[in-house]
């Protein structure tokens, strides 16, 4: 079974095709600037094969339904394509990012789903695009089953004492304001692996796990259940990102419009796009953070250590609300990646019982690794990601029945 994965931007489209025999990545893709003067598609054919290897195309693309027809050629194209048609496309999973509280789990599209989705857009409307993705494969791939995986739906498990806001419950029951949590199936993904590597079954597993990447986000996960996540009503929340903020005190919302004269959009973008790593140092990638500090730049030094600091007062707070933890599990860009945070966010906490490895912290090696040491209480994981397998995995499961 052939698997197409598809995460559809506003203006972008990323696609893996997936054999579901292996797990192969047959062929991957992104299409950029959608609906601008020029735009461009790369794909990569059999990336395990020539990860080096890609084509890159420019031309004008005018909206979704156009790229994802250039998708498809390129797919069963001669030079660079992998199958013979579109009949060999068994199932298309869609990425969506926004569930709302209507969907806790994969499903199949149909006319209702569909509906659902557009009345859950004003919860995330720069999201709009995952909906014109699914109506263009829908036109373009009639008879095949479409599956949506939502990024809230692994976090539909927390109680409401987590939920909920300490709000007026009216703006809960009218406008749905709470909160949603996303990467959830980064989450879910790494959840799973953590589990497979301890020997243990999912719903047996307590973890505390840090998607750490341009976005972050950690979970606490009780009998391999969400209960608590740190992004909100929108991926702005919680800890401190490449761009976003994380949390602050709502009141330098009014605060800021006052003093500085801007408007709440305004501030709003400044919080999402201006602040976080790039707001403390002038760098949103972590790695550049390293080279600056490392070269002495303060501002550099300060955003890795509001970071790192910010992440450690969240596994704390997470051991508080699991009781317990078999594990805590780092995936994503700088989780996989980046030793220094890793070691920074668990300085000091060898009294909660997490003991790092400084050797195996430092070891880079492929697939699921353990970083603390033999005798630590609580188990410290490396785990790469892979949400794209993880949606492959839900479709087919829901194809199979
Ligand atoms: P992601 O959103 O998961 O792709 O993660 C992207 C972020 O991961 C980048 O902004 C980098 O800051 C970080 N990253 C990727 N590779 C490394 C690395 N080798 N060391 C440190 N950080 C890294």
């Amino acid at each position: 079974m052939n698997i197409l994965v598809i995460n559809s931007g506003s203006s972008s489209l990323k696609y893996q095709l997936i054999d579901m025999a292996d797990d192969r990545v047959m062929a991957s893709g992104l299409i950029e600037r959608i609906g601008e003067e020029m735009g461009s598609i790369t794909q990569k054919s059999n990336p395990d094969k020539w990860p080096d290897a890609k084509s890159v195309e420019h031309l004008p693309i005018a909206n979704h339904r156009e790229a994802m027809g250039l998708m498809v050629a390129k797919l069963t194209g001669e030079e660079w394509g992998v199958i013979d048609s579109l009949c060999d496309i068994d199932a298309v999973g869609h990425r969506v990012v926004q569930g709302g509280e209507s969907f806790s789990a994969p499903v199949l599209v149909d006319a209702d789903v569909v509906e659902t989705i557009r009345d859950n857009i004003p919860l995330a409307p720069l999201h709009a695009a995952n909906l014109v993705g699914i109506e263009a494969a829908l036109e373009l791939f009639p008879g095949t089953p479409n599956v949506t995986v939502f990024d809230t739906e692994f976090h539909q498990t927390m109680p409401p004492k987590a939920f909920m806001y300490p709000v007026p419950t009216d703006l809960y029951e009218d406008l749905k304001i709470r909160k949603y949590g996303f990467h959830g199936t980064s989450h879910k993904y790494v959840t799973k692996e953590a589990a497979a590597f301890l020997g243990k079954s999912v719903d047996e597993v307590d973890l505390i796990t840090a998607h750490l990447g341009n976005g972050c986000s950690m979970a606490a996960v009780k009998n391999g259940r969400c209960v608590d996540t740190t992004m909100g009503l929108t991926p702005l929340a919680g800890l401190m990102m490449g761009t976003r903020s994380g949390d602050v005190d709502p009141a330098l919302f009014p605060f800021i419009v006052k003093h500085r004269n801007m408007s709440v959009l305004e501030v709003d973008t400044m919080l999402n796009k201006q602040s976080g790593l790039l707001g403390i140092s002038g760098l949103n990638d972590m790695r550049d953070v390293h080279a600056a500090r490392e070269k002495g730049n303060e501002k550099a030094q300060l955003a890795f250590e509001m970071f790192a600091y910010r992440v450690k007062a969240q596994i704390g707070s997470y051991l508080a609300v699991l009781g317990r933890a078999d594990a805590v599990v780092f995936t994503a860009g700088i989780g996989e990646n980046d030793a220094f945070v890793r070691a920074a966010a668990c300085e000091g906490l060898e009294g909660l019982g997490i003991r790092l490895s400084p050797e195996r912290n430092e070891t880079r090696a492929p697939g699921v690794r353990r970083i603390s040491t033999d005798d630590s209480p609580v188990d410290m994981l490396v785990i790469p990601t892979n949400e794209e397998l993880e949606i492959a995995h839900a479709t087919k499961a829901l194809v199979d029945g």
